[in-house]
C-alpha cells in the first residue's frame, strides 16, 4: 500500500537528520519588502534566525527518497539497509515547502536524496524543486541543496543558480577510509566537483551581487563524519584546513558518527563522545578566526586527539604558560585573541577602548567577560596575577565540575 504523505515525510526528514552540513550562516538574505514574492508579509521582510552555533533553525530538513543505489556502509540509506523506503516527487516537495513556509513554520528548504538511477538523474529532479519554487512560485526563502557529485556540471551549475548554498560531503576525513567504506563514492571526482563550484561561485555570485542581479550561491559547505574511521583529530583538522584553503568552503560540518543498525565490523558500535563534535567545532574557530595553528591546537596530547575536558583554547594556553598574563592595556591584536575568555568581539572592544582608557578588571566585566575565567591570564590597570600561572593545580582549576545524571 502506498505510503500517505505523512508518513512519507516522517521517513524522509528523519532520514536527513544525519547531514549537519544545513546552516545558513553568510548567505545574502532573501526578502519580500515591497509586497512581493511568497513570504511577502506586507512589506514587513522575512526574519531569518541562527543558532549561536551558526546551525539554521527552522528549515524543512528532508530527503527527495532515502532509496539509494551505492553502499556507503556509515550511512543509513545505503542499498543494504534495512529501513522503510519513501520517495517524494518533485510537486510535493514543492508543495510542502510552499505550505509550511506560508504558515510561518519555515523559513526556508534543505534538500538532499538517496541516489536513484543516476547522479544525473538524482540531481535533476533536486534542481527541479528549486527551479519551481522560485521560478514558479517566486519563493523568497532560503534554499540549501545537497550536490551530487557525480552528476554533471552543468546540473550544479544550475542548482547553484537557485540555491543560496550548495554542499557535497567529503563524509570520511581520509580518502582511503573512503574507499573501505564507500567504494562507489571517489574522492577525487568529489574534489573536482567541488573545485568547479568554487569557481562558479567566484565567477558568478560575486559579479551578480556587485551588479544587483539575481544571484548565485553564495557559498559551499561540507561535512566529515567524526569517529567512524580511525581519523585523529588532527588529521580532521589538517582536512578541513585543506578543505577550506582549496574550496574557500563556508563551513566544514563534524557530524559525530552514529551506529546504525545491520552495520558493517569495519565500524565502531559506539558514536564517539558528542563533546568531540564540540571540541572538534572550538579548533576549527580557533584555525580560522584567531590564527592557531593545527599543531598549535594538537601538540597538548601526542595522540594527536583534542583534550575533552578542556577547551582548545584554554588548553594550549595551560600548555604555553609562558606566554601569560598578558597585559591587556599593551598586547598586540594576535596575543589578545589567544587569551581564554576573550571573544573575537571582546578583543575589538577591548583596542577600540584602550586607545583613550587604561583599562582594569571593571572594564571587562562591563565588555561582558567573565573576570573569574580570564584574571588568572592577564594584567590589567590594578590587577597582576600573583603566582597563579605557576600553579601546579591550574588545570584542575578549570576542568569543568562532574555532573550528578538527573533521575527521569
Ligand atoms: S550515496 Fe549518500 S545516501 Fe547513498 S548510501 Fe552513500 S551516503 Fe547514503
Amino acid at each position: 500500500m502506498k505510503k500517505t504523505l505523512k508518513e512519507r515525510l516522517a521517513i524522509l526528514s528523519d532520514a536527513a537528520k544525519y547531514d549537519a552540513s544545513c546552516a545558513s550562516s553568510g548567505a545574502q538574505k532573501r526578502n519580500s519588502i515591497g509586497g512581493k514574492g511568497v513570504g511577502s508579509t506586507e512589506g514587513m521582510g522575512i526574519c531569518h534566525a541562527y543558532a549561536p552555533d551558526g546551525r539554521c533553525i527552522s528549515l524543512l530538513k528532508i530527503l527527495l527518497t532515502n532509496f539509494c543505489i551505492y553502499d556507503c556502509a556509515y550511512c543509513v540509506n545505503r542499498v543494504s539497509s534495512n529501513v522503510a523506503r519513501a520517495r517524494f516527487t518533485v510537486k510535493e516537495v514543492v508543495d510542502l515547502t510552499l505550505n509550511f513556509y506560508k504558515r510561518n513554520y519555515i523559513e526556508g528548504l534543505f534538500l538532499s536524496s538517496g541516489v536513484i538511477q543516476t547522479g544525473d538523474y538524482t540531481m535533476e529532479e533536486m534542481v527541479r524543486v528549486a527551479r519551481s519554487l522560485r521560478l514558479d512560485h517566486d519563493f523568497r526563502g532560503y534554499i540549501h541543496l545537497k550536490l551530487i557529485p557525480e552528476a554533471s556540471p552543468e546540473l550544479a551549475a544550475e542548482a547553484g543558480l537557485y540555491a543560496d548554498r550548495v554542499s557535497i560531503n567529503v563524509e570520511l576525513p581520509r580518502d582511503e577510509s573512503l574507499a573501505v567504506l564507500a567504494p562507489e563514492k571517489d574522492a577525487t571526482g568529489i574534489k573536482k566537483a567541488m573545485g568547479r563550484m568554487r569557481l562558479h561561485i567566484e565567477d558568478r555570485a560575486e559579479p551578480a551581487r556587485k551588479a544587483g542581479r539575481r544571484r548565485f550561491a553564495t557559498g559551499q559547505s561540507t561535512q566529515l563524519i567524526v569517529g567512524a574511521d580511525a581519523a585523529r583529530d588532527g588529521d580532521i583538522l589538517a582536512r578541513s584546513a585543506a578543505l577550506y584553503g582549496s574550496y574557500q568552503l563556508k563551513r566544514v560540518y563534524y557530524s559525530a558518527f552514529s551506529p546504525i543498525p545491520d552495520s558493517s565490523a569495519r565500524l565502531p558500535l559506539v558514536r564517539p563522545p558528542l563533546v568531540r563534535e564540540h571540541r572538534l567545532y572550538q579548533a576549527d574557530w580557533l584555525m580560522r578566526f584567531y590564527g592557531f595553528g593545527i599543531d598549535e591546537i594538537t601538540a597538548a596530547r601526542p595522540d594527536g586527539m583534542l583534550d575533552l575536558d578542556l577547551d582548545p583554547k584554554l588548553a594550549w594556553a595551560l600548555e604555553n604558560r609562558a606566554h601569560f598574563p598578558v597585559d591587556i592595556n599593551r598586547a598586540q591584536k594576535e596575543m589578545l585573541l589567544r587569551v581564554p575568555g576573550f571573544g573575537v568581539k571582546t578583543v575589538t572592544a577591548i583596542l577600540n577602548t584602550r586607545r583613550y582608557k587604561r583599562l582594569a578588571l571593571d572594564d571587562l566585566a562591563r565588555l561582558k567577560v567573565s573576570v573569574k575565567k580570564v584574571q588568572a591570564f592577564i594584567e590589567a590597570a590594578g590587577w597582576t596575577p600573583l603566582k597563579l600561572i605557576d600553579r601546579g593545580d591550574l588545570r584542575e582549576m578549570f576542568k569543568p565540575q562532574p555532573q550528578q545524571l538527573q533521575l527521569l
